[in-house]
């Protein structure tokens, strides 16, 4: 039997990190996250190596039904190695293993809010040509053609989503014309890293159909217009069984350097969307509250109500790396718990 396994990776591209796929045709053996093969790809075509030693390998880390080709095929997400089979230094994910298993007991749980921005060449979808549609006020949940960009595009995403398996909860129209969000979680760590990466190169290969792009820039219109974030949804089961840890979580993500040391590494360009306006708090400028989407961490208020729940860090821009911001954050929150 013959299949098709699609190989995708995260390259080496900066300041943010882009998306690289190729196809593999596998005649046999299991499709099984043992049984796939390792490969290989030209580093130095990805930012991820020099010409003269250019060879990196792929090695599998998820795999799923592929949506888009059907039948047996497969997506398979991988993490980059040298050829010593050592973690290259874009492999972002190894990171996280490493943190991750030193908590893991403590249970952590991730929901990711991806938020982004279709355009049509170089304008946002529903943007007119050469001009701005009406200011923001009505775009958020709407309906109906003058305020809806892109369903058709969302709608085929997320059912490729479903059919891949992936732990997506759900979809809204965001504040701006032409932009998005899906959720994904909540589950562990790396599984909501994995599969928000997969989730992420469906976004763009489902709207490539349509002759639509999808960004995760941050910013994508300057001036008036909201930008684009990723809030993270984290809890542990502590915080999940009592009020005490979710303070506890609050009060460490404040403390020190860690303000600092968490938001540069949440995406590239954080100070053009962390101003203070447009639902953000400022970048440097740590607030936690309940109910607050002004702080840079909420406490939602059916927490509050039931001392228990999780919490629900602001900050991220929408392109940020899902192994970092899970990383920062159960390296936080679980050694303050841990004490
Ligand atoms: P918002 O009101 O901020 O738009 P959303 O409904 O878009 O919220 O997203 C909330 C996210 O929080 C979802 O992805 C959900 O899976 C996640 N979530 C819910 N409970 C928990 C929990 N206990 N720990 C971590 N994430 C959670
Ligand atoms: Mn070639
Ligand atoms: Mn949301
Ligand atoms: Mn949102
Ligand atoms: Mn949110």
């Amino acid at each position: 039997m013959t299949f098709k396994a699609e190989y995708i990776w995260i390259d080496g591209t900066e300041p943010t990190a882009k998306l690289r796929s190729k196809t593999k045709i596998l005649t046999s053996g299991g499709a099984t996250l043992d049984e796939l093969p390792i490969w290989g790809f030209d580093g130095s075509s990805t930012n991820q190596a020099e010409g003269h030693a250019s060879d990196r390998v792929l090695k599998p880390v998820f795999v799923c039904p592929d949506p888009i080709r059907g039948g047996d095929d497969i997506l398979v997400l991988c993490e980059v190695l040298n050829t010593d089979m050592t973690p290259h230094s874009s492999n972002t994910r190894a990171a996280l293993v490493e943190t991750y298993e030193k908590y893991a007991a403590q249970e952590p749980i991730f929901g990711i809010e991806q938020e982004y921005t279709f355009f049509d060449g170089e304008r946002p979808l529903g943007f007119p040509v050469g001009g701005f549609p009406a200011p923001q006020g009505g775009y958020y949940c709407g309906v109906g053609a003058d305020e809806i960009f892109g369903r058709d595009i969302v709608e085929a995403h997320l059912e490729n989503c479903l059919k891949a398996g992936l732990g997506i909860s759900g979809i809204n129209a965001e504040v701006m014309p032409g932009q998005w969000e899906f959720q994904v979680g909540p589950l562990a760590p790396l599984e909501v890293a994995d599969q928000l990466w997969v989730a992420r190169w469906l976004l763009y290969r489902t709207a490539e159909d349509f002759k639509v792009s999808a960004t995760l820039d941050p910013k994508p219109v300057k001036g008036d217009w909201n930008g684009a974030g990723a809030h993270t949804n984290f809890s542990t089961k502590a915080m999940r069984e009592g009020y005490d840890a979710i303070i506890t979580a609050c009060e460490a993500l404040g403390e020190g350097s860690k303000p600092l040391d968490h938001v540069k590494n949440y995406g590239a360009g954080i100070d053009d969307r962390l101003t203070g306006l447009h639902e953000t708090a400022p970048w440097d400028k740590y607030s936690y509250g309940v109910s607050d989407r002004g702080a840079s961490v909420r406490i939602p208020w059916q927490v509050e109500q039931d001392r228990k729940g999780y919490i629900e860090d602001r900050r991220p821009n929408a392109n940020v790396d899902p192994y970092t911001v899970t990383r920062l954050l159960v390296d936080t929150c679980c050694e303050a718990l841990e004490k």
